[in-house]
């Protein structure tokens, strides 16, 4: 199936760090993408939530080209029309006054939280430093993001981490209340749907009580939507379907569509806690990939992030109707399996659909503009599969 000579290079030459399919992608278009025997796949990963239109999508690939021909890097000394242009798109789209860019979901995050900490020892003292995350949370593999993060197998081998992280429990009021009255908190981090700790959605409720109890204490109220967000969930951001307004949104996966970028975005709040010297990536803001964000932000109106709701409804209609249970939210999904989930995974590769997993549960990231038959197609596979 897999060619020998890349398989063999990989393994001798590349990190263990990842365990492989034994499936080598050489090509795509749109939502279906070929092994090097040729045999297709359609794909519901999206290279996990990254490529927003699917593989090496026309507009896209125009975007990126053009760009690359034009200017593809000059260093943050001067100004670029793909960065400014990209920053009021983000900022106009969500009511937030100021963006730093960077080139991944973990830079993301690693401003969000010296933000949160400027921010505290500007107003409160340089002891409010501890940023409560949620039990079971993904924010990265940084050795803060990686402290940041709420789960105790990613911290074993490498600690010391960065200090000043508490961990509360997901929809549990009292618990971050508690936290909160007990402790020096400079910032609140969550994932309003946790991806990698299994597509888990936080209550309503819950995600309202993170944003009032930030603003009575003060604190910097931070969502991470790496992976929720740029439509993924059926709004431009996931915070947007719980009627709150976060100081900090971090995001990265989806958002160029394929290009390595991060963004994070600054409410009026945080907006000039950071000035000169502060912060900085020789990379972020890279004019191919803002220009290609610029594009991917571009087609993501109204009418198509209600086609992403409706998608994710239908797979998740059909799911429950083959009687299994179905969490997330617009193109974010987890089933929960009976049989173990790896099984689940070979089988629909076996049969030409790609799937992802989230701790014991499959996971779906399709393409946003996946086309309606290819999405049928797979999810008849998928059920095939569960049973
Ligand atoms: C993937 C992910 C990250 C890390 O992003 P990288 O680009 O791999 O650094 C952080 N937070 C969430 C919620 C993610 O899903």
């Amino acid at each position: 199936m897999i060619t020998l000579n890349i398989k063999q290079t990989d393994e001798r030459y590349i990190a263990h760090t990842y365990q492989r399919f034994d499936v080598a992608i050489v090509k795509g278009k749109g939502s279906l993408c070929y092994d090097d025997s040729g045999k297709e796949y359609i794909d519901m990963t999206s290279g996990i939530g990254v490529n927003a239109f699917g593989y090496s999508d026309p507009v896209w690939a125009q975007a990126v080209a053009q760009q690359a021909e034009l200017l593809q890097h000059t260093s943050n000394l001067y100004y670029t029309a793909p960065c400014a242009e990209l920053a009021e798109i983000l900022c106009t789209r969500t009511g937030m006054e100021k963006v730093f860019f960077s080139n991944s979901g973990a830079e993301a995050n690693e401003c969000a939280v010296k933000l949160a900490r400027k921010y505290a020892a500007d107003h409160k003292g340089a002891e409010y430093y501890n940023i409560i995350t949620l039990n079971k949370s993904f924010h990265g593999r940084t050795l803060t993001t990686l402290a940041a993060t709420g789960q105790d197998a990613f911290h074993e081998k490498f600690t010391p981490l960065t200090e000043g992280f508490l961990y509360a429990e997901p929809n549990d009021i009292a618990g971050l209340e508690k936290l909160v009255s007990e402790n020096k908190v400079a910032g609140i981090l969550i994932e309003t749907v946790q991806g990698e700790g299994g597509v888990n959605a936080l209550t309503p409720d819950f995600v309202r009580a993170v944003e009032r109890v930030c603003h009575e204490n003060d604190i910097i109220f931070m969502v991470d939507e790496v992976q929720t967000g740029n439509g993924r969930t059926g709004k431009l951001y996931s915070y947007m379907h719980f009627g709150v307004q976060p100081d900090v949104v971090s995001t990265a996966k989806g958002l160029a569509g394929g290009l390595p970028m991060g963004a994070t975005l600054m409410g009026g709040k945080v907006a000039d806690v950071l000035s000169y010297g502060d912060h900085g990536s020789t990379f972020g803001g890279n004019p191919v990939c803002a220009a290609a964000a610029v594009s991917v932000l571009s087609r993501m109106d109204d009418a198509f992030l209600s086609q992403v709701a409706e998608k994710g409804a239908y797979i998740r209609s059909r799911i429950e109707e083959a009687g299994f249970a179905v969490s997330g939210l617009g193109l974010m999904i987890g089933i929960k399996t009976e049989k173990p989930v790896s099984e689940v995974l070979m089988k629909c590769m076996e049969n030409g659909v790609l799937c992802l997993s989230a701790k014991e549960k499959l996971r779906l990231l399709p393409p946003l503009n996946i086309p309606t038959e290819q999405l049928a197609k797979a999810v008849d596979v998928i059920i095939e599969a569960l049973k």
